[in-house]
């Protein structure tokens, strides 16, 4: 069966506060919306974003440490997220990758502890474009799939996301024909990895806004958005809420 689709934000290290109202409009906005809502603000904001969350748009955290406990000075553990009201992580974005080192080995290790804790991880995976130049796009995909969706992953406690490193933050997007073809061989690549894979849901992210949402939704394999820039303000967000 086709998933219920979902509209992801990641405000990454922005936001205060004060743009929880944004959180608080689309609560009441979008009650009933025909997908998922979620929003993954800084770790901070976390508890008081779930308080106004109106049980209509879910919280997660942009990432976790892969142990429960202990002397890691910074880090969040996934059952401190879930403690303060997220139900998703983000993990292996490209800039936890980049600016951290995160291998895929790495990112197994988290959506493990995501797994054990309750909550759904969001696996993110994407070329460069050095690789896509080089016609390495769908091997990188591949090897980044195998690596990092852990054992006991399922439709239920996974989502991924195909997220191009190029068009993260940069207004440029793949083609339609380009997404269509990483989230064929994504969905294929999930039989075997993951419980249902037919059933989980694969986002698209990079550059997505209101312009451009309804048809990129319209691609066969995308159920739905990983979303930055555009999931900060309500106003933007709910139109892409809406062209879901
Ligand atoms: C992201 O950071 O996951 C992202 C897709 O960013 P943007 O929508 O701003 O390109």
């Amino acid at each position: 069966m086709a998933p219920r689709k979902l509209a992801a934000g990641n405000w990454k290290m922005n936001g205060d506060l004060a743009a929880l109202a944004e959180i608080e409009t689309l609560a009441k906005n979008h009650a009933g919306a025909g997908c998922d809502i979620l929003i993954c603000p800084p770790a901070v904001l976390i508890h008081p974003a779930q308080a106004v969350a109106g049980g209509v748009v879910a919280i997660g955290g942009q990432d976790c440490h892969a142990k429960s406990a202990g002397a890691h000075t910074g880090d969040i553990a996934a059952t401190q997220l879930r403690d303060a009201g997220a139900t998703h992580v983000i993990l292996g974005h490209s800039e936890r990758r980049a600016d951290h080192g995160e291998t895929d080995a790495d990112v197994n290790a988290k959506a493990q502890a995501a797994h054990a804790a309750g909550l759904i991880a969001v696996i993110c995976v994407g070329e460069t474009e050095a690789q896509r130049d080089a016609g390495e796009t769908l091997n990188v995909i591949a090897t980044q799939l195998a690596g990092s969706i852990p054992a006991g992953a399922t439709a239920a406690n996974t989502v991924i996301a195909y997220e191009p490193v190029w068009a993260i933050g940069t207004g440029r997007t793949p083609t339609n024909d380009q997404i269509a073809e990483v989230h064929a061989l994504m969905r294929q690549k999930l039989e075997g990895a993951i419980a249902d894979a037919a059933g989980t849901r694969l986002l698209y992210g990079g550059s997505v806004k209101p312009s451009n949402a309804a048809e990129i939704f319209a691609i066969a394999d995308v159920d739905g958005a990983l979303v930055g820039g555009a999931s900060l303000k309500a106003s933007d967000f709910g139109a892409i809420i809406t062209a879901l």
